[in-house]
């Protein structure tokens, strides 16, 4: 008896230092590594143009030097002639579900979780090689894959997880069937729970838990939705969702554990509720009005936007509920970003593709319409180094202490190799097989074709 339940407690200790021992071996690896960059014209992630012709010196998984003269090249490092392309920051997107883009809705919930895993794996690194460094994930069991990925296992963006999306019964995430209710509190999970997809709270103490729940799996983040949403059965539109102690609960637990809260909100009236209670991030935002885009600004909140692609709308069938909400919300895309500009609101941006590898394929182009709205310079900026602030909200909880988004002495090595100007042509970055030549993560080099 003593034997078992020693072994009881011993063997989640060694996994523990196995696992750190691992993860030790891969940043060591990354330390010996280094690459100059010459004759390369910078995006920053800031600027409205190139800079002049530069070299650029990554050592480890930090960019170490940028000068105008030559950098001598070391015994060991990987020379890279740039030959007066752009060399700019890996991509960000700041609305990601990358457990949710290759199954289906059905497939996401009662399929079959081993193929679903690896699925989202090889969608991981077709990510990346589209030039998406980094990903910011606002709802999915992505914890696993995220791990994969850090010790090197698999080829992925890095991940900001949010774990589980926390909503209410009936709200936006909440997938189950109607032949599922009653729900006993405290009885048994959904299939959905149980995945880690999304979790159901309807009190103050059920969202305390939930919360806790996904922070203690690595949350860098917690998102809730404050209000109805398009993909999910039965949250209309119009409503309200959690109640105010049901937010302040998470947000105070998000902020006794030094991160913050997002909600995805679409009328004025989820909206001000969440950031009544102190949410940090609105997602979406699109039936706001002038003075919920007033109040966003001068609170300094966040929004997370996207430029949602018409395919997307389409892909709802014709008579279904989510279609009839796609058409009310689709409208209100452009004068969100209107607004933003208008009342100089902090944007991020992001895509929120779901359920749709040929929707995830675009990508870079969803990026690149944003010309409707702002300069090729303001949305390259918006997806790298203004994403990266947002992504410096989690504090302690961020999962990769250092810069991101920008190309400056000191920042982490995630860089492109672009085959042109992207500030001239942003359609550059919609075709990222052809015009990427060099993809880096981490000072790691994933692509080279250069
Ligand atoms: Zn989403």
């Amino acid at each position: 008896m003593i034997c078992v339940s020693v072994l009881r407690t011993a063997l989640p200790l060694l996994a523990l230092v196995l696992a750190s021992a691992a993860d030790a071996q891969g940043s060591s690896q990354t330390a010996a590594r280094a690459t100059l960059f010459q004759n390369v014209r910078i995006f920053d992630g800031k600027a409205s143009s190139l800079s002049a012709p530069s070299n650029v010196l990554v050592k480890g998984n930090i960019i170490e030097r940028i000068a105008a003269t030559p950098i001598a090249a070391e015994p060991g490092v990987t020379v890279i002639a740039g030959n007066g392309r752009t060399l700019m920051p890996g991509l960000i997107d700041n609305h990601w579900h990358a457990m949710l883009i290759r199954p289906n809705p059905v497939e996401a919930i009662t399929g079959d979780a081993g193929y679903n895993n690896i699925a989202a794996g090889v969608e991981a690194t077709d990510t990346l090689m589209r030039g998406f460094t980094t990903v910011r994930d606002v709802g999915g069991p992505v914890f696993g894959l995220k791990r994969a990925i850090d010790t090197g296992l698999i080829a992925g963006p890095r991940i900001y997880p949010s774990g589980a999306v926390i909503t209410v019964t009936s709200g936006h995430g909440d997938f189950r069937q109607l032949s599922e209710l009653p729900r006993t509190l405290g009885g048994m999970l959904s299939r959905m729970e149980q995945l880690g997809g999304s979790m159901v709270a309807d009190s103050p103490d059920e969202v305390r838990v939930r919360v806790r729940e996904q922070l203690m799996q690595g949350a860098s983040q917690i998102k809730l939705t404050a209000g109805g949403g398009v993909s999910s059965p039965f949250s209309p539109i119009d409503v309200v969702t959690f109640t105010d102690p049901e937010l302040r609960a998470a947000v105070e637990a998000a902020e006794n554990w030094g991160t913050y809260v997002t909600v995805h909100a679409f009328t004025p009236a989820a909206i001000q509720r969440g950031i009544g209670v102190g949410v940090k991030c609105i997602e979406h935002g699109f039936l706001m009005d002038e003075a919920t885009a007033r109040l966003i600004a001068e609170k300094g909140v966040w929004l997370s936007a996207q430029p949602l692609p018409e395919d997307l709308r389409l892909g709802f069938p014709v008579g279904s509920v989510q279609r009839a909400k796609a058409d009310e919300v689709w409208p209100g895309i452009a004068r969100t970003y209107e607004l933003a500009k208008k009342y100089k609101i902090k944007t991020a941006w992001g895509t929120d593709v779901l359920f749709s590898q040929a929707l995830a394929q675009q990508q870079g182009a969803i990026l690149a319409s944003l010309t409707r709205w702002y300069t090729a310079a303001e949305a390259l900026a918006m997806a790298t180094g203004t994403n990266a602030e947002l992504l410096a909200l989690s504090g302690k909880r961020n999962p990769y202490p250092g810069k991101l988004g920008v190309v400056e002495q000191g920042a982490l090595a995630d860089l492109l190799l672009v085959d042109g100007n992207p500030l001239e042509n942003i359609n550059l970055i919609a075709d990222p097989a052809k015009n990427f030549k060099i993809i880096m993560k981490d000072g790691k080099i994933y692509k080279n074709e250069n």
